[in-house]
């Protein structure tokens, strides 16, 4: 049930406007929009609103910046220095900014303490430690020549961010981007604005130059896809829907060509074999499924169970559901807090309804939590087929559809039958088992025997059409530069 916030729930509201250029500024048009707190559907504040006008102001800065002043003049290492700073400061006030994710996206305090600020902060450190290690080649070429290749920053890179993760992808995108000597116009999530702006005076604190990082708060179609239009925009990174993924990447093609990386969205499977150890199967496939309310783009939202086990693996995941315990999120307790706002509620309650509605069999949950804020039950079908819309839509809720399977080859080829590639994961005791299936998975990331194992080191990002490009380790760090390759006549 839902509880009253606690008082020393309170978060501090940090910055409301927009961050152009090291300066707090209102937007253009004035407009200012609401963010509402998904646990009561308040409005938190209201916070100023970028649109075209405002990105090209930004894009302006940012251009500036990367071609004069501090930034350019900067070495690697004290570009790395910057933001080892950052994330210094983050962890000083670690606790401040879990509040204010929680408050504005809903999520556990608890997990954002332990989950997402713990990963934020690693992610800066991580590209920290990359920023002087950053090298190119020297090439033997045919004739009296000297060849090399540079790794130069691509230029102003935009980045368009979800809501979700609204710390953790800013600092997936401002750790690789800054790292490698770019400037960044950012516009976050409609839904949750302000944490990231609060790291944004957390950037100023560390010293970072004007210029370097702008933040805008707006929405995808205006401020958005003025950033993916703009002509003075080198590159653009995205995480989102797969369905804007298009438009970012039709907006490239009609404009500068601007390089495109694009996190999208997913429909994973999760392979449950009868060898598996049952227990630490279900205990995964819950947490695969529910962590962060079900709002993971590589939730493991077709989880494939043995007919061997089938039974037994069903009835022990519904036990599992229904302790779940929802409500308040900064109730240490909880486990899961409200959906992001109304739209997800409404569209996660008509998955829902579409599952009963093709005959998949309703084990538990289904239902509001409450009657105030966005809380759903967790919710449980067995038998789902594989053509029902909860198998292959993403629903990006606390939705788990479970599909019998009778052996490998079947359920590798169902496995692989989606347009999305973005994550999967086998459970299983035979190794080699498991190094078959993910070979066999056309997805981006194979989990065995595990599920949600993030590290900054390991690339992350999507097979087909979950997206284009990585993110984080090593590979990530190649989609914001630019090899050149310089040649001198000895
Ligand atoms: P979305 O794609 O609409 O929004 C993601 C970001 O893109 C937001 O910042 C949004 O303002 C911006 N945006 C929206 N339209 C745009 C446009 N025309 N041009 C430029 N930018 C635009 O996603 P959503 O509506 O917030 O969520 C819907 C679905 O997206 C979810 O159900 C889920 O499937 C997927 N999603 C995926 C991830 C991920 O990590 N891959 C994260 C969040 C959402």
């Amino acid at each position: 049930m839902v509880t009253a916030t606690r008082p020393e729930s309170k978060a501090k509201i940090g910055p409301t406007q927009l961050l152009i250029n090291n300066e707090w500024i209102e937007s253009a048009s004035g407009k200012r929009f609401e963010t509402i707190n998904p646990t009561t559907g308040e409005v938190i504040c209201d916070v100023a609103e970028a649109d075209a006008e405002d990105v090209d102001k930004a894009v302006k800065a940012a251009r500036n910046a990367f071609n004069q002043g501090d930034w350019p003049n900067l070495s690697a290492s004290q570009r790395g220095k910057l933001l080892y700073k950052l994330a210094d400061l983050i962890e000083a006030n670690i606790e401040e900014l879990a509040r204010l994710e929680t408050l504005d996206n809903g999520k556990p305090y608890q997990d954002s303490l332990n989950a997402d600020l713990q990963l934020v902060i690693a992610c800066y450190r991580y590209y920290a430690g990359w920023a002087d290690k950053i090298q190119g080649k020297t090439i033997p070429i045919n004739g009296p020549y000297f060849c090399y290749t540079r790794h130069e920053p691509v230029g102003v890179v935009g980045q368009i961010i979800p809501w979700n993760f609204p710390l953790l992808m800013q600092a997936w995108k401002l750790g690789p981007a800054l790292a490698t000597g770019n400037t960044v116009v950012m516009k976050t999530a409609e839904q949750t604005p302000l944490s990231a702006l609060r790291v944004g005076e957390l950037i100023i604190e560390a010293g970072f130059p004007p210029g370097v990082v702008n933040l805008l708060s707006g929405y995808g179609p205006t401020a958005g896809q003025a950033i993916a239009r703009h002509y003075d925009i080198d590159k653009v990174a995205f995480t989102g829907s797969t369905e804007v993924g298009h438009l970012i990447l039709e907006a490239s093609a009609q404009t500068n060509l601007k390089r495109v990386t694009l996190e999208l969205g997913g429909k994973s499977p999760n392979i449950v074999f009868a060898d598996a150890n049952l227990d630490q199967a279900i205990e995964g496939a819950h947490f695969g499924l529910f962590f962060n309310q079900g709002q993971c783009c590589c939730a493991g939202s077709r989880l494939f169970v043995e007919e061997k086990c089938y039974d037994e693996f069903v009835a022990k995941s519904v036990e599992r559901a229904k302790q779940r315990i929802v409500g308040d999120p900064f109730d240490d307790n909880t486990t899961q807090g409200p959906q992001v706002d109304q739209t997800q509620f409404d569209k996660v309650m008509e998955y829902i309804e579409s599952g009963q509605r093709e005959g998949a069999k309703l084990l538990c949950g289904g239902g509001r939590v409450g009657d105030r804020g966005y809380f759903i039950e967790p919710t449980v079908f067995a038998d789902v087929q594989d053509n029902m819309k909860i198998a292959q839509e993403e629903i990006f809720g606390p939705v788990m559809s479970i599909i019998k399977f009778k052996d490998m080859d079947e359920v590798i080829q169902r496995a692989n039958d989606t347009m999305y590639g973005l994550a999967a994961a086998v459970w299983t005791q035979d190794i080699s088992k498991g190094h078959l299936i993910s070979n066999a998975l056309r997805a981006g990331t194979v989990w065995v025997n595990c599920y949600d194992v993030f590290d900054a080191a390991a690339p992350f990002g999507g097979f087909k059409q979950s997206g284009m490009g990585r993110e984080l380790g090593e590979y990530g760090l190649q989609q914001y530069t630019e090899i050149k390759t310089v040649t001198v006549k000895l």
